[in-house]
């Protein structure tokens, strides 16, 4: 079996130091992990994304470790907004330079709860524009963390032809799955389809083509329910892709390679062959 962890924040600090991260990307290996991509989070934070990909990349050679730069929309609370004219030059600039592990945009967005912290919803879909005029412009994929806006998110997104998007840790409708389907975007889905009584995302996942699924645990947050209290790794991800094939009635095996096969294909990445163990 080889699964691709399309969603995973190892370089986060609160994920650990990078003795935690060196541990989990081992058991994701053990676990038959053949793919992380680790999204960044903002300009000052790509670096740190792209040497955590190396060093684990280093380490355990038969997983590969992708990265993508963008503004998270939980970031831009202790951003300036005086910069945000500038996020989207530097942003071209830094795809432009872009390392070798560097496959997507993202993660970027839209995350209207009411909570402290969070930008103004004029701010975070002006920010979100400029990263749609970027994928539009690069060809590079897009890495979409939407909560609670998929009508905003949806209306932009469709108002013009993109590259592939993947929606992570999708929490829309069953219809904004099929819209978004409809239109060449990818469907990610994350631990909260573990959860005992979990019915929206699992409608959701049965609304999905298997051509345009994908899996990820969104670590260090959405421990399948199964692990708690641990904080979430990638050696996790199994417990989503056989939540996944329960829900659609297939095997775990299938949901692995089709789901490996859609990431690799949204994402323009290829692996290795698979050892024949
Ligand atoms: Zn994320």
């Amino acid at each position: 079996m080889r699964l691709f962890d399309t969603h995973a924040h190892l370089d986060l600090p609160r994920f650990g130091g990078a003795e935690e991260q060196r541990s989990a990307a081992i058991r994701a290996q053990d676990a038959e992990i053949a793919a992380i991509l680790i999204p960044g989070m903002e300009p000052r934070s790509w670096p740190r994304t792209v040497a955590a990909a190396n060093a684990l990349g280093a380490e355990t050679p038969s997983v590969r470790f992708h990265t993508a730069f963008g503004v998270h929309p939980h970031a831009l609370g202790d951003l300036s907004q005086n910069n945000d004219q500038d996020l989207e030059s530097r942003l071209l600039d830094a795809l432009e330079a872009g390392p070798p592990s560097l496959v997507a945009i993202g993660e970027c967005g839209l995350d209207f709860r009411r909570q402290p912290g969070i930008a103004a919803h004029e701010r975070q879909v002006a920010v979100f524009e400029a990263h749609l005029r970027a994928t539009r412009r690069t060809g590079l994929p897009l890495l979409i963390h939407c909560v609670r806006a998929h009508g905003v998110m949806v209306e932009r997104l469709l108002a013009e032809p993109s590259p592939p998007a993947l929606l992570h840790a999708f929490s829309g409708s069953a219809e904004i799955a099929s819209r978004l389907c409809g239109a060449g975007h990818f469907i990610s889905f994350a631990g909260s389809i573990t959860l005992p009584g979990a019915r929206r995302p699992l409608r959701s996942a049965a609304a999905v083509p298997s051509s345009q699924l994908l899996i990820e645990t969104d670590s260090p947050d959405q421990t399948p329910f199964g692990r708690r209290p641990a904080r979430n790794e990638p050696a996790f991800l199994i417990d989503v892709a056989a939540a996944l094939a329960s829900a659609r009635g297939v095997t775990t095996e299938e949901i692995a390679a089709q789901t490996t096969a859609n990431a690799c294909r949204a994402l323009g990445v290829t692996l290795p062959e698979a050892d024949p163990r």
